[in-house]
């Protein structure tokens, strides 16, 4: 099918002005799902970021004396507009990114949801009013914003993660320089256009688009960017504690998973099968928080197996714009490779392939890979080891409880854990005993704006939405404050 192009502007947004790259440099945006160019946006590096630094730090002082009730009417008013452009919004994510239009208007909607909860949270960042030793004297614990905050942000969710940097720090009055991943910068803009027309005032919100190390250097020598928040991978993210030595320069991280999805025998088979696939082939499994280990208790092992393969036999694939379609394209080429070689690694070790397994040849362009179920998988093969990111699901049986929460832990990620019970005391002693930041309990989409998302271990440092996501924004001031004799 004729995908066009897309029409929201394709410049950088600087000190609240539209402008090409300093260097006058371009990039061509291509669909994955025929590999058609959607648009061309400018496209710079290291000066252009310098000069949305700069525009952002000369913005601070004034966006911290707007009240957070004045700040909170622009972000609602944000919200209201992606709302109002859903439609629109979501037909960009899909045609830079690929998920299925459905996936992409439900996550423009979790955005818009994101910058209306962070326009209420700002206005309950109390602070402490803490009692004395010395009656001279009165402490107070009062919240400062953090400063210039610089983004990082992958093409996964590039509506979702943004959102949940952006919102938060400009209702704690920090300025911001975004910085979108190369290939998926349409939907920011798109999300930018809301913010202006908003009422965002210049220099507060910045967009930046180019080479990521150049930026990130700029982010890292300016001793006026004061935080880095990033998602990503966690070997970039290790790379950014490394430079973040240097000046000691805040940090957020949300970095890789390899989630397990564990299955009881007193669940609903047919529900949590269900629930598996749709967890496993959202956004084809590109998502950080999917489940990508399946341990089935094993006297249901046989027919929750049986069940999985005949749904996932049945998903409409295809261009993600086509009614219908619940799985679109991989993101890129080479996610196929590293897809297959993850499959035919697990097949020379023992694996067997139940469905799909294999690139897909079903059309004639774009980046397709079938819809893959593996099972007789064990722990040495590299799809229990890499982060996947793809659309396979293994499944492996497990006999004890204490023996399938040792299994879910063996791994340095912690991101997030999927349990299916009707048990209580299963249902708690999981949620216990999981290593992961998010625990879906009957639940395989928990994420939402009001509530913490983050890892554990080498899943990343910090949380995001929630309270603790304004929070990741602010400085803890301690004042103490002496008093006169009399
Ligand atoms: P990535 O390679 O780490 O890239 C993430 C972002 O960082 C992109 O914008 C990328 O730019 C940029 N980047 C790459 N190298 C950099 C460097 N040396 N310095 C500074 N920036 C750099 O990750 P990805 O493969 O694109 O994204 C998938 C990863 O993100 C997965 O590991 C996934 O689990 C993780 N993720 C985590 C969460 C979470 O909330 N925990 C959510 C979504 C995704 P370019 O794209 O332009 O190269």
């Amino acid at each position: 099918m004729e995908t066009g192009k897309v029409s929201v502007s394709t410049r950088m947004y600087i000190g609240g002005e539209w402008c090409d790259a300093i260097h006058g440099g371009t990039l061509k945006i291509e669909n994955p799902a025929d590999e058609s160019v959607v648009a061309e946006v400018a496209y710079g590096g290291r000066d252009d970021a310098e000069r949305a630094i700069q525009a952002a730090s000369a913005a601070f002082p004034a966006w911290r004396a707007v009240s957070t009730y004045d700040r909170a009417k622009i972000l609602k008013k944000t919200a209201e507009l992606m709302r109002d452009r859903a439609d629109r919004i979501a037909r960009t994510l899909t045609m830079e990114q690929g998920k299925p239009l459905i996936e992409a208007r439900t996550e423009v909607l979790h955005a818009a949801d994101t910058f209306e909860w962070f326009a209420e949270e700002g206005k309950r960042a109390y602070g402490r009013i803490i009692p004395p030793t010395n009656i001279a004297k009165r402490y107070l614990a009062i919240k400062h914003p953090v400063g210039v905050v610089a983004t990082i942000t992958p093409w996964n969710f590039p509506a979702a993660l943004p959102s949940r940097k952006i919102a938060p720090a400009l209702a704690a009055g920090c300025t911001v320089v975004c910085r979108p991943a190369d290939q998926t910068p349409l939907t920011v803009l798109e999300m930018f256009e809301c913010l202006i027309e908003a009422g965002i005032p210049k220099g507060v919100a910045n967009l930046v688009m180019g080479e990521a190390i150049p930026i990130a250097d700029a982010f890292f020598a300016n001793p006026a960017v004061r935080k880095i928040s990033f998602t990503g991978s966690t070997a970039v993210g290790k790379e950014l504690i490394r430079r973040s030595a240097d000046q000691v320069k805040r940090l957020s991280l949300e970095l890789g998973g390899h989630a397990p999805l564990i299955v009881f025998p007193d669940a609903d088979l047919k529900q949590v099968a269900q629930a598996a696939v749709i967890g496993k082939f959202r956004n084809n499994g590109q998502v950080c928080i999917a489940p990508s280990r399946f341990y089935v208790q094993e006297k249901i092992a046989a027919d929750f197996t049986d069940l999985v393969v005949e749904i996932t036999r049945g998903l409409k694939v295809g261009n993600g714009l086509e009614p219908g379609v619940q799985v679109g394209p991989m993101f890129e080429a080479r996610a196929l490779t590293k897809t297959a070689s993850l499959v035919d690694d697990a097949s020379a070790k023992g694996a067997k392939i139940l469905t799909g397994g294999k690139p897909s040849t079903q059309f004639p362009k774009g980046h397709w890979f079938e819809p893959t179920v593996i099972r007789g998988v064990s722990p040495e093969m590299r799809i229990m080891t890499d982060e996947p990111f793809a659309p396979v699901m293994p499944l492996l049986d497990f006999s004890k409880i204490d023996d399938v929460i040792a299994a879910a832990n063996n791994t340095p990620y912690g991101l997030a854990a999927y349990v299916f019970t009707n048990d209580l005391t299963v249902a708690t002693r999981m949620a216990e005993g999981l290593e992961a930041g998010i625990i879906g309990i009957n639940d395989p989409v928990p994420a939402t704006p009001q509530c913490p998302f983050g890892g554990m271990k080498q899943s990343g440092m910090g949380r995001e939405l929630g309270m603790e996501g304004l929070d990741a924004y602010y400085e803890t001031k301690y004042v103490s404050l002496g008093l006169r004799d009399s």
